[in-house]
């Protein structure tokens, strides 16, 4: 494994690779890396013969009161995991590598990235979507990785690749857990051990949505509030949102439909956390 931290480096890999016939895979992260990001490089192993991984925390997709600068940054550790893991190179920029001075360019997938947790963090998208079209870009692959774990960033990043014709596959990867059902996340070190114990209300909560659901007879609105219900039991949770929405196009449900997808974002104490389920239902 080669850890890089300049484009020209990165692109005399890839293009020894592609000289070589071998398909490129590409799992974008910011590092601090745990098992989640590690089943996405395994799906990327099994996909395609040349696996870059890159390691950028993006201060675009940062809002101003966000965690950008706390954000963990364990570059050994990460380095070491990827070396365990069989990747090829990890290509780890400096902010200035990828926003040269006066860069004024930005992508704005228009709608998706609006709702939810466009929502709630103006502008994150928009830092989402450049960044990962610039990986794109310097890394080339044939198919870039994502997790079920960012639904609504997967489900964006889609469109700008159908939208702007990118020359990419996105294939979206399971989320990984922990044994008692939280999803994987680096932001889960900021967790006190109440807290931690608190997280797993996330995933309970889009159980119950999932019950309900194959149960019959409930609203989207009565999930809706019954997961609210749920998170609301620890009074250390404080709900951004708790929606059941059209999985395509993250739309308001009017009744139960096929294919349908639970979202939460909240935070558990100081620590924001998402967690969504895809649920299909009974056409009604
Ligand atoms: P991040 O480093 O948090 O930006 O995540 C990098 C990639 O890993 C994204 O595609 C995430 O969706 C994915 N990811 C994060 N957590 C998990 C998880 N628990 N399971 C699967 N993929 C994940």
């Amino acid at each position: 494994m080669v850890a890089v931290e300049s484009l020209s480096e990165l692109r005399q890999h890839v293009q020894n690779a592609r000289q070589a016939g071998l398909t490129i895979g590409c799992v974008p992260t910011m590092g601090a890396l745990h098992a989640g990001h590690i089943s996405l490089v395994e799906a990327a192993k099994k996909e395609t013969d040349f696996v870059v991984v890159t390691i950028f925390v993006n201060p675009t997709q940062f809002g101003p009161n966000e965690d950008f600068s706390k954000y963990p940054r364990p570059l050994e550790l990460d380095l070491q995991m990827c070396r365990e893991a069989g990747v090829d190179v990890v290509f780890h920029p400096e902010v200035p590598t990828v926003y040269p001075a006066g860069a004024t360019t930005s992508v704005e997938v228009g709608g998706l990235s609006s709702v939810l947790e466009g929502a709630f963090r103006p502008g994150h998208f928009r830092g989402v979507a450049t960044v990962v079209l610039k990986l794109f870009n310097m890394v080339q692959p044939d198919v870039a990785f994502f997790g079920q774990k960012d639904f609504q960033q997967q489900l964006v990043i889609k469109h700008m690749v159908r939208d702007l014709d990118v020359p990419v596959r996105v294939q979206t990867c399971p989320t990984k857990r922990e044994a008692d059902g939280l999803a994987m996340s680096s932001r889960n070190v900021y967790l006190s051990p109440e807290e931690r114990q608190t997280s797993v209300l996330l995933s309970q909560a889009l159980k119950l949505a999932e019950t309900m659901v194959h149960q019959g007879g409930a609203t989207p609105g009565g999930i809706e509030a019954a997961m609210k219900k749920h998170l609301e039991t620890d009074p250390r949770v404080s709900i951004d949102y708790a929606k059941l929405v059209d999985a395509h196009t993250l739309a308001d449900l009017n009744r139960i439909q096929s294919e349908m997808v639970a979202l939460i974002a909240a935070r558990v104490g100081t620590t924001r956390l998402i967690d969504n389920m895809l649920i299909s239902g009974h056409l009604s």
